[in-house]
């Protein structure tokens, strides 16, 4: 890496590739030869209604998102799906499953019991959530509007390493964390949301992938802005959306793109999480609360069993250039985020710092 970068571990807003940042740069103040910033121009102009088009297109490739979905552009965040989900999709029978693997589907659980009946499809906190259930424990409701799950846990670092099957009931996941790391049949979801700071682009852009049929039966009291018809008939651009995000998008998009799209960036995240996990496995001092089989191949938590080591290893590792190693404070230890834009050589350093802390502790 160049230009003084350490190597930044955060889970989210997280790192950004270099070569991204350096682009961006250099159009920072004289987009395309517009004479402005993408930051200063109107959403309604036509030089940001290519960047606009451009990144859809680049993004429905990438995924491979067939026809009948829509890609939204939005604002939300992703914690403003929690809500927008059930007020949409809720009044079809007036209950959906949720699958609780985490932080962030209780979240979504909860919010959802306002608008309706939520059934608990699963529920890992008694083991704190350090794996992901099977099919065969999923207490599905046949009747459900929607089954809702969080693909990748980002605090207990774990993933689901498969789409649960639930007939006809359609499938809603929160994909903000794993977005494409893998890639995603698209045509066996309902929505697909993550929030793009994770894996995506900077924080303030929200991307929603829906199937049309899905949208226009929202509650009668659905905010306007929370409404997915509203944003799929005016294109995202009910008002103004986040264009600067949107831009980075698509810079980051073109970046997938010479990784050899989203197929190459498995392979490479693959091999990155593999390295880490096997160093771990190979250690004295560290283990890993993820149970095998549902390990996250994006956010990696570990520990020693003092919290004088893990203390020891974080301001350590933080001083070599391993910055925002520290865990969430709900598991403990450390996590370390290995999204896409962090480089081999960034989990390939992070491993040989790890060999050598447990060699000298
Ligand atoms: C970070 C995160 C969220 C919350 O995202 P916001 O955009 O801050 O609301 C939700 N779900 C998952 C899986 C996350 O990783």
């Amino acid at each position: 890496m160049s230009d003084n970068r350490i190597f930044n571990f955060s889970a989210g807003p997280s790192m950004l590739p270099l070569s991204v940042l350096q682009r961006a740069g250099a159009e920072i103040t004289n987009f395309g030869g517009s004479g402005m910033s993408v930051m200063e121009m109107s959403h309604r102009s036509k030089v940001f209604q290519k960047i606009f088009d451009d990144t859809q297109e680049k993004f429905r490739r990438l995924m491979g998102v067939p026809e009948g979905y829509k890609v939204l552009f939005l604002q939300t965040g992703a914690s403003g799906q929690f809500s927008m989900i059930p007020l949409n999709l809720m009044s079809r029978t007036g209950k959906a499953d949720y699958a609780i693997t985490g932080n962030f589907s209780n979240l979504a659980a909860k919010e959802a019991k306002k608008y309706g009946t939520v059934n608990i499809a699963a529920d890992t906190s008694d083991c704190n959530h350090t794996r992901i259930p099977t099919q065969a424990e999923l207490k599905l409701d046949a009747d459900a509007s929607y089954f809702y799950y969080c693909a990748n846990n980002t605090i207990y670092g774990t993933e689901w390493q498969y789409v649960p099957e639930t007939g006809n009931v359609p499938l809603v996941c929160d994909m903000s964390s794993d977005i494409m790391s893998r890639p995603v049949d698209v045509s066996k979801y309902g929505i697909i949301y993550a929030g793009a700071q994770k894996n995506m682009a900077p924080a303030g852009l929200t991307v929603v992938i829906i199937k049309e049929e899905l949208a226009g039966s929202e509650l009668p009291y659905t905010p306007l802005m929370m409404n997915y018809k509203t944003m799929i008939d005016k294109d995202s651009m009910y008002n103004t959306p986040p264009c600067w995000c949107i831009y980075m998008l698509g810079l980051m998009l073109d970046w997938v793109d010479e990784q050899g799209g989203v197929a190459g960036i498995e392979k490479i995240k693959a091999a990155k999480a593999a390295m880490l996990y096997e160093t771990l496995d190979n250690s004295r001092l560290f283990t890993c609360p993820a149970q095998i089989g549902s390990r996250s191949d994006m956010n990696v938590a570990f520990r020693a069993d003092s919290e004088d080591l893990n203390a020891k290893f974080i301001a350590e590792a933080s001083a070599a250039g391993f910055a925002n190693l520290k865990g969430h404070r709900n598991v403990g230890g450390m996590r370390a985020s290995i999204y896409n834009a962090m480089p081999t050589e960034g989990v390939e350093k992070l491993c040989e710092f790890i060999k050598a802390f447990d060699k000298n502790n």
